[in-house]
């Protein structure tokens, strides 16, 4: 008996490990498209996160040699602090990301996190230290505890109930028949756009990571779900270092520091309040988006 169990716990295991970084993976994939090109250093040493600071010193890059994305970007986000980045669509917001990922090594410069430099720390450490939310959550065929849970088969129930809770979704859960035992996915209960968003942020936030990536969705959810999910979101990011890669304006206003990438380099940096008064870039891509949202 013990020799069969033993080798079972031992797979047990391994099978775990898959399918949390196929987890992981998974969120990435939304948000960052890419699999990884790069291989842990040979005495990569685990990230310690104290607070997670993030600093980019002159990082250039591109994903061809002909053709670089970012010119020298160079920006620091404090422990715990909120900033956003916007910018034209394919001015390179979410490269931004999947650097920070490390899905790709920087070609000049340096990223850090608490003053590690990412290269030199193991990526699991680092994808555990950052949690992202992606824009469109995949839900399986399972109840809501479980699509909550997925992949942290240690998470209890309380852990699921203070997730949801974070995500503003538990009353709404506790308002179904079966509570978490409600089915979900395609075969179960259809949840709106807005639903799926707090569980895919549920999911995130069971993972306690000190640093949350969040990249927006273009399609628009309506109004009233984005202001919810909104709040959300602040509530989840109390506690945290939150970069935001913001496409509508209206989630960011609060943030602690806006950034505005352009043709690869920070063109303009400040609060939404010293932005618009400087009445550059920022201000003309917030009067477009008021006109936008008038004509709509
Ligand atoms: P944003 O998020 O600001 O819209 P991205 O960071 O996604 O922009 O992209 C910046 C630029 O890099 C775009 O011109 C895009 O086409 C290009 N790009 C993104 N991914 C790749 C890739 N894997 N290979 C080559 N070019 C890419
Ligand atoms: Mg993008």
């Amino acid at each position: 008996m013990i020799q069969i169990t033993m080798p079972l716990n031992f797979l047990g295991t391994v099978y775990r490990e898959i399918r949390q970084s196929l987890v992981d993976m998974g969120e990435m994939f939304d948000l960052l498209e890419q699999p990884s090109e790069v291989s842990d250093a040979k005495n990569a040493k685990d990230l310690v996160v104290d607070g997670g600071a993030i600093e980019l010193e002159n990082v250039v890059f591109g994903y061809e040699e002909a053709r670089p994305i970012l010119h020298g970007v160079s920006l620091k986000v404090g422990a715990g602090q909120n900033v956003a980045i916007v910018g034209a669509s394919g001015s390179g917001k979410s490269t931004i990301g999947r650097l920070l990922f490390r899905f790709y090594d920087v070609k000049g410069g340096a990223l850090r996190i608490d003053g590690q430099d990412i290269r030199e720390v193991t990526q699991t450490s680092l994808h555990d230290a950052i949690g992202v939310v992606p824009q469109d959550t995949v839900l399986f065929n399972d109840t809501i505890r479980y699509n909550i849970a997925y992949g942290r088969d240690t998470a209890t129930t309380q852990d699921v109930i203070e997730a949801a809770q974070a995500a503003q979704i538990h009353d709404f859960i506790q308002s179904l028949p079966d509570g978490y035992d409600t089915m979900v996915g395609e075969r179960g209960l259809k949840l709106s756009g807005g639903e799926k968003q707090r569980v895919g942020i549920a999911r995130t936030l069971l993972k306690n990571p000190p640093i949350l990536l969040l990249d927006e969705a273009t399609s628009a959810l309506d109004t009233e779900t984005e202001q919810d999910i909104k709040e959300a979101l602040a509530l989840a990011g109390q506690g945290r270092t939150v970069i935001t890669i913001a496409h509508r304006l209206s989630t960011i206003a609060e943030a602690d520091r806006i950034v505005v990438l352009e043709n690869g380099q920070i063109k303009e940096e400040g609060t939404h309040t010293d932005l618009l008064a400087r009445n550059g870039r920022y201000a003309q891509l917030w009067q477009r988006q008021l006109a936008e949202n008038d004509a709509a």
